[in-house]
């Protein structure tokens, strides 16, 4: 069958025009000849419009250079090369994509159009345009991913990464694609068995833990991650996608962590001190140097109780101080304490306690250092303190340490008290300048202040005793620094006035013998007992010597003084004694003078020394020749005058016996004579009161008042006779009183009765003082009212007018009564005879008055035998006062008590 081209042109015709694809025919300008029928369709055109359709009206200008280039490349080779792509507006301004192939249209040979074909690509474009668009939001989703992601193929080359693991790894994303993933790892061989057995996890589906990878930065860094690997499916291929974190920082810290802490751990290991942690009770670490404290092994501490070292002693306090430390409170950190070892030795430590983080929670980390030694050398010191305590308390010198303000900080109190009175309250904190004296204040200053600079002082100051009495002190001080590292003096000082006084002595008792020896009238040298060398001379020897002082003294002795040769010195070599005896003294010009000398050795600035005193007796060896010749005629003398005086002697002697025979004599004479008398005295007025109550008849007047007169001078007769009785009786030794317990208020009320008349009479007051209701005084009654009587007489006799006081005074050892008057007194010159018996004062105005002058004496010899005394004072004019003493008697005084 033959080709019928005609026919085939017809089917061509209706291909065109029914074609799926866009058919046309254009000429080189672009201008539309023909389209089928699907071209218009799809470009939204008619067929009448195609003349006027050209490229412009479909294709933006930026794809007319393709357009050319496919123009020129269908022109040069009748054909397009390669199929272009274009984006076509529709006439209502839609696009559609294209896909366009052309040749050319020749007639005669001559190219008048191209015949194009398009396949429109919207669909797919569109499509594909999306896809686009998602890939390119899951990239951006991908890469903005904070980890890097790595996409592996089978043989872990990476497929993909996202842009992140640039910043990890410091590679860029193309320098890693294709690369194996294990380039970013340092993978040793140790790993490949791990990672062999977790790719077989993947292949079956199962997803391995996070593996922990070292790798390098591009720039050699070390990075630490994370990777966690699954299986992806791309399309058909498998892929293995890793998630890496960056460990890097966490790891770091972890590993510094880790150092710190194996150098924590290394400290604790190398400590010399004990070193725990305790939590909840239980040790969680210990530390060698614990161990080897306690004796126990590691093991059995660790997670034991904390209780087992506590020792026994102070198990109370330490589990209190655990249990309130571990809630919270603020206990004591750092204190002493003891500890006990595994074999029960107590060990003494100091603890130092701090609460850590172990473990997640809170733990007691504590350190102990142990203070046995500490403690040994405190025991050490305070023993070598107490000995210096010991020592200083027991010196004899008074020791101080004073600081930089001159304050005593330390006195050795004992020898303080002794020596200066003061304790250590009245010294510590003070001023030393406070007890010094006032000339003392300066030098003192200065000297402390050079003993503060150059580390010594030595001073001589007066301190004031706590008596306000001044101590010469010999100060000795040496610097020192303290434990505080503050500068002190040590001062040692020596109470020194006894030695200053005993200079202060010497020295006067030297200038006192230098006074002596110039003033002495008499010659004295003063030679060294070893040399014989004269040292001194007083001007008297000079003298009689006869050369001068200057030449003397520093001359042998025996130049001058002494005849006597060397090795023959009476004292010194023939060991004499020279007293008053007779020598030779030599003068300058060789004369020998006699002289009565003395030489006694003494010691003169603690050496021995000869003091040698001499008188010339030149005049008297004169007169001693004159002398002898008398001395016989005295002695005659004396032996007659001697005589004569033994003869006095022996008269005295007769008349002393005589007298005393005459004073026994006439006191007996006296006793028997007033005896003798009172008889018939008696008579007398008895008589005469006969008479006076006219019992033999009447009297006249006359009669009666010579009468009276008889009677009174009978009376008063009678009462001299008594008192010369009694005082003979008192002489003799015969009288003798009777002591009882008198009660002195009606005793005395007697008294006042019986003186009654008199004083009323010559109207003068009576007055008792001191007189107490229950007194009893010890004596003998009819004694005392005698003494009492005499003298209250006495004082109403010599008083004309006024007043008469008896005052008693209650002693403690004695009664006194006061006989007071406002009488005419007694002169001065009369005082001494007042208590001399039978004498009176011879004035008229005594004379006057009826008197023995035997009251006194009496009364006083009474008061005498009551162990009592007597005294009176007196003016004249004025009046007297007579005092008299009774002692309260022992027996008295028990009685007293008893009562
Ligand atoms: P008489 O009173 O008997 O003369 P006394 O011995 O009692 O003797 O006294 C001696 C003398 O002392 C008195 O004569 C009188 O001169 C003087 N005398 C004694 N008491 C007083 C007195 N109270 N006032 C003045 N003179 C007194």
């Amino acid at each position: 069958m033959t080709y019928n081209l005609e026919l085939v042109r017809e089917k061509f015709k209706d291909l065109f025009e029914y074609s799926l694809d866009l058919i046309y025919v254009h000429d080189f300008r672009g201008k539309f000849l023909d389209a089928n029928k699907i071209a218009l369709e799809k470009l939204g055109y008619n067929r009448e419009e195609i003349n006027n359709l050209s490229f412009n009206d479909l294709i933006s200008k930026d794809q007319l250079t393709v357009v050319f280039k496919a123009l020129t490349e269908i022109r040069d080779f009748g054909k397009q090369i390669t199929p272009r792509e274009y984006r076509l507006k529709k006439k209502n301004g839609d696009f559609i994509y294209v896909e366009t192939y052309g040749i050319t249209l020749k007639e005669d040979g001559k190219i008048f159009g191209i015949f194009g074909v398009a396949r429109d690509i919207t669909k797919w474009r569109l499509a594909e345009q999306k896809l686009k668009e998602s890939e390119e939001r899951y990239r951006h989703l991908f890469d903005g991913l904070p980890s890097p992601v790595f996409i592996l193929d089978k043989r872990g080359k990476i497929f993909d990464c996202n842009s992140t693991t640039e910043k990890i790894f410091g590679y860029k994303k193309d320098e890693l694609i294709g690369e194996s993933y294990l380039k970013l790892h340092e993978i040793s061989a140790d790993y490949l068995p791990i990672l062999k057995k977790r790719q077989e996890m993947l292949q079956k589906g199962e997803t391995p833990e996070p593996l922990e990878l070292q790798g390098y930065k591009k720039d050699g860094s070390r990075v630490w991650v994370n990777a966690q690997t699954s299986i992806v499916k791309i399309g058909k291929k498998t892929f293995y996608q890793t998630i890496t974190q960056d460990n890097t920082e966490r790891k770091k810290a972890e590993l510094k962590l880790k150092e710190s802490e194996e150098k924590y751990r290394a400290v604790a290991e190398q400590a010399n001190d004990g070193i725990v942690i305790i939590q909840n009770e239980v040790f969680k670490y210990v530390n060698p140097s614990l161990c080897e404290m306690t004796g126990y092994t590691h093991e059995e501490l660790i997670d034991n109780s904390y209780k087992i070292l506590v020792h026994p002693e102070v198990t109370d306090e330490v589990v209190d101080r655990y249990k309130r430390r571990i809630m919270g409170e603020d206990v004591l950190k750092k204190y002493d304490t003891l500890l006990i070892s595994k074999d029960g030795k107590k060990i003494d430590v100091s603890v130092n306690v701090s609460i850590i983080m172990y473990n997640g929670e809170p733990a007691n980390l504590t350190i102990f250092h142990s203070i046995t030694e500490r403690k040994k050398m405190e025991g050490v010191l305070k023993k070598s303190e107490e000995k210096y305590r010991l020592i200083s308390e027991n010196a004899n010198d008074l020791i101080a340490i004073v600081n930089q303000k001159s304050k005593f900080e330390y006195i050795n109190e004992n020898i303080h008290i002794k020596i200066l009175g003061f304790s250590k309250d009245d010294l510590i904190g003070k001023s030393t300048l406070e007890f010094l004296h006032p000339d003392d204040i300066n030098n003192t200053i200065e000297s402390f202040k050079k003993g503060f600079e150059y580390g010594e002082l030595i001073d001589l100051v007066r301190l004031k005793d706590k008596n306000g009495i001044y101590h010469w002190l010999e100060v000795r001080g040496k610097r020192f620094i303290d434990q505080d590292g503050e500068m002190k003096i040590l001062m040692i000082a020596r109470d020194i006035t006894e030695r200053m006084k005993a200079e202060q002595q010497l020295k006067e008792n030297k200038e006192r013998l230098k006074i002596i020896l110039n003033i002495l009238p008499v010659g004295v040298s003063v030679i060294d007992w070893e040399t014989h060398i004269i040292v001194d001379i007083n001007p008297i020897a000079v003298e009689m010597v006869g050369a001068s002082k200057e030449q003397i003294i520093g001359s042998i002795c025996h130049k001058y003084i002494c005849p006597a040769e060397r090795g023959k010195c009476p004292i010194t070599d023939l060991e004499q004694e020279v007293d008053n005896a007779e020598r030779i003294l030599l003068t300058s010009n060789g004369k020998s003078i006699p002289v009565l000398k003395t030489v006694v050795p003494f010691f003169l600035d603690g050496k021995k020394h000869l003091l040698e005193c001499f008188i010339d007796i030149t005049e008297r060896k004169k007169t001693e020749m004159l002398k002898e010749k008398f001395t016989e005629q005295l002695e005659m003398e004396v032996e007659i005058k001697t005589k004569e005086l033994h003869e006095i002697i022996a008269q005295q002697k007769l008349y002393l016996e005589q007298i005393v025979k005459a004073s026994q004599f006439k006191t007996e004479f006296m006793g028997s004579m007033s005896h003798e008398l009172r008889t018939p005295l008696n008579a007398i007025i008895g008589f005469t009161d006969l008479l006076l109550e006219s019992s033999y008849g009447p009297v006249n007047e006359d009669q009666f008042d010579f009468l009276k007169d008889i009677k009174s001078s009978g009376e008063h007769l009678l009462f001299m006779i008594d008192q010369i009785l009694n005082i003979s009786k008192i002489e003799a030794g015969e009288l003798f009183l009777r002591f009882q317990e008198i009660h002195l208020k009606s005793h005395i009320a007697q008294i006042k009765s019986s003186i009654q008349p008199i004083y009323e009479k010559k109207k003068l007051e009576f007055e008792i003082i001191g007189l107490d209701t229950d007194k009893y005084i010890y004596a003998d009654p009819i004694r005392l009212k005698e003494i009492f009587y005499n003298l209250l007489t006495n004082a109403i006799k010599f008083t004309k007018k006024g007043k008469i006081t008896l005052k008693i005074l209650e002693k403690e050892d004695q009664w006194e009564f006061q006989v007071i008057d406002t009488g005419i007194g007694i002169a001065k010159e009369d005082f001494d005879i007042i208590f001399k018996e039978f004498k009176r004062v011879e004035s008229p105005e005594v004379i006057d008055i009826l008197g023995s002058g035997l009251g006194l004496p009496i009364t006083r010899k009474l008061v005498y035998m009551h162990g009592g005394t007597i005294s009176f004072t007196s003016n004249v004019g004025k009046g007297s006062t007579f005092v008299f003493t009774i002692p309260k008697n022992l027996d008295q005084k028990n009685q007293e008590i008893e009562k």
